[in-house]
Order: structure tokens, then C-alpha cells, then sequence
């Protein structure tokens, strides 16, 4: 099959591959349609590696993706020929402690798309695990369905703060992931973000989207805007999405006593860390890697209406392109988000 294959760093591109899946009871088979161009796909491009993940061999990239089922297997129920749907990308041992304690994203063999050695999905089909693939609601696009997996992040993080009505929160970072925490922490309870960020046309784009205020670092400081609409008191919740080491750094400062910071964001590098500064204010501190259990209720909110990521789907590419849209992405415009590839048309 023609597949989007990056050869090693800095060599991307569509070639046949060839890959036998079979079909087992409990898989169905899905002929993509949308898939999002992630960040960890264009550092793959760009490095050849994601800290201990490193691409000694050709892998086709692409995590983010939705598609229609064309196969079923024999013992899959809750799917049909035809359904159209979107698909989790880490697939873990059901039989490992991880899974049974339902923590499987943490799964030390968790297989997941576009993480070496796991092939990705830019590519026409792939046979998944009928239960990490999931029906789209019928208002809910194929470009809407491969938002569902960063989506999924935001909403791990906001189960993962535990928010409580009326919380305000600061969510550092105004990349895709950031504005869907954003979207996700006021879908959670939150009354008002702040979002912080270098970049004013993606402040913009999320205070477009909610009671969200932008806060462009250049030009204000963090601390004096949430102490100046908090009495004083800071922000009920801080979500690190920038991965940036100095904005990290600095996440307790806008903080509230006994208020709970939300690592989303992976560094490239280690960042200091002010214990000090974290006992002060009892503060809380979850992290957060990937997401598990959340798709349902991530589809559930696309298709009541409550949550539209479609403001955030910026650029679109057709599956011919996609080297194109990976470069587009390497140096992508302040304006752009989230870059898609449409893999086939229905
Ligand atoms: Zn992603």
C-alpha cells in the first residue's frame, strides 16, 4: 500500500510499503479518511527521535485519525461495515498489571501509532482492536473524528485537575493541545482561563472560543493579570501545555494556595522544579501521559455541541501532499493550529 513513510530524519516520503494484517475476531478493518499531522510527528521528522523512542527503521507516520469500518471481525458486536469512526492509537496488553488496574496508557508495552518501532496511519487501511476504535456521532465530521485524539488529552488533564464549578484556570500554551485543554477545562466546570502564549493569532483564535482571556507573555506578565482579576488569590488550577522549560518553571507562581498544577505539556529538556515554592502552597501536582477512558465522553461532547474543535482545524493537505504538509508544519505560520491530511474522500 502507498503510505506516508519517513525513510529516517529529515527523509519523508510516499512509497509503497508493504504490511500483512490479518483480520483477528475481535479486530475490524478501517480505510482511513482524516488523519492530524501531531507535533510528535514533526519531531520525528525533524530529530529521528522523541527521547528514548528512536526511528531505526522505516515508519510510517500518523496517529490522529478517523476513518470507515470496511471488515469486521467474527466476535465484534458493537460495529458494522460502514460505521464510520475514530480510533485510539495505543493499543495495550489486556493482560498486563497496567490494563488491569485501568491505567493502560501506562502499559510499559503499550503498542502506539507512529512511536517507534509501531507503524503509524497515513496510509489507505489498517485492522485495529475493536475496542480502541469507537462510532462517530452523525453530526460529527471525519476532520471533527481525528480531533478526538488530542482532544482526548485535554480532557484527561481536566478529570485529572478535578475541577470544581466555578474554578478559574491558567492553561499555558496556546498550540492545539493548550486550547483543548482550555476547551476542556470549561466543558469541566471552569469559569474562566487564561491562555498564555508568545503567538497573538492563536491567543486570539482561543478567546474567540469561550470566556477565555489571552495573555500574550510578550506584552504582560502571567502573574500580575490572574492576581490583578483574583484579588490577589491566583488561579484554582495552572495546566502546563507550553512544554517550554521557562514557562514551566514558573508554574506555581499563578497558582493559588492549595490549588492543583496539571503537567501537559513534555519538555524537551529537564526544567528546575521549586519544591519550595509547591510546599508553600500545598499545591497539587498530577501529570499527565496521554489519556485512558476518555473517548467516549470526548464524542459525547463533540456531539451534543458543546465542544467545536472545528475552529481549530486550520490547514488541510490531500494525501498527495503530505510531505508538503509536514514541511508546511515544520515552519508553520502563527496563524495555523491544526494541520490535516485528508486520506480519502467520501
Ligand atoms: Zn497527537
Amino acid at each position: 500500500m502507498e503510505a506516508v513513510v519517513l525513510e529516517k530524519q529529515h527523509d519523508l516520503r510516499i512509497r509503497d510499503i508493504s504490511l500483512t494484517e490479518p483480520l483477528g475476531p475481535h479486530d475490524v478493518r478501517i480505510d482511513l479518511r482524516t488523519v492530524g499531522v501531531c507535533g510528535s510527528d514533526v519531531h520525528y521528522y525533524e530529530w529521528g527521535k522523541i527521547g528514548p523512542f528512536v526511528v531505526n527503521e522505516p515508519m510510517i507516520l500518523g496517529h490522529e485519525a478517523s476513518g470507515k469500518v470496511v471488515e469486521v471481525g467474527a466476535e465484534v458486536t458493537h460495529l458494522k461495515v460502514g460505521d464510520r469512526v475514530c480510533m485510539e492509537p495505543g493499543i495495550p496488553d489486556p493482560n498486563s498489571r497496567a490494563t488491569r488496574l485501568g491505567i493502560y496508557n501506562l502499559d510499559p508495552a503499550v503498542r502506539f501509532w507512529a512511536t517507534p518501532p509501531v507503524h503509524g496511519v497515513l496510509r489507505p487501511s489498517v485492522v485495529h482492536p475493536a475496542a480502541f476504535t469507537f462510532k462517530l456521532p452523525d453530526n460529527v465530521t471525519y476532520a471533527e473524528g481525528a480531533m478526538i485524539e488530542p482532544l482526548a488529552v485535554g480532557l484527561h488533564a481536566a478529570n485529572k485537575a478535578r475541577i470544581r464549578p466555578g474554578d478559574v484556570a491558567v492553561v499555558m500554551g496556546a498550540g492545539p493541545i493548550g486550547i483543548l485543554t482550555a476547551l476542556s477545562a470549561l466543558a469541566g466546570g471552569c469559569s474562566q482561563i487564561f491562555i498564555s502564549d508568545v503567538q497573538q493569532p492563536k491567543l486570539d483564535l482561543a478567546a474567540s472560543l469561550g470566556p477565555i482571556i489571552p495573555v500574550n507573555v510578550k506584552e504582560e506578565n502571567l502573574v500580575e493579570v490572574i492576581n490583578r482579576h483574583t484579588e490577589g488569590w491566583g488561579a484554582d488550577i495552572v495546566f502546563e501545555c507550553s512544554g517550554n522549560e521557562r514557562a514551566a518553571a514558573d508554574v506555581f507562581k499563578p497558582l493559588c494556595p492549595g490549588g492543583t498544577v496539571v503537567l501537559v505539556g513534555i519538555p524537551g529538556s529537564p526544567f528546575p522544579f521549586d519544591v519550595s515554592a509547591a510546599q508553600i502552597k500545598e499545591a497539587r501536582i498530577e501529570n499527565v501521559f496521554r489519556y485512558a477512558h476518555v473517548y467516549p465522553r470526548a464524542l459525547a461532547l463533540m456531539g451534543s455541541g458543546k465542544l467545536d474543535v472545528k475552529p481549530l482545524i486550520t490547514d488541510r493537505f490531500s494525501f498527495a501532499d503530505s510531505v508538503k504538509a509536514f514541511d508546511y508544519a515544520l515552519h508553520m505560520p502563527p496563524t495555523s493550529v491544526k494541520v490535516q491530511i485528508t486520506v480519502a474522500d467520501d
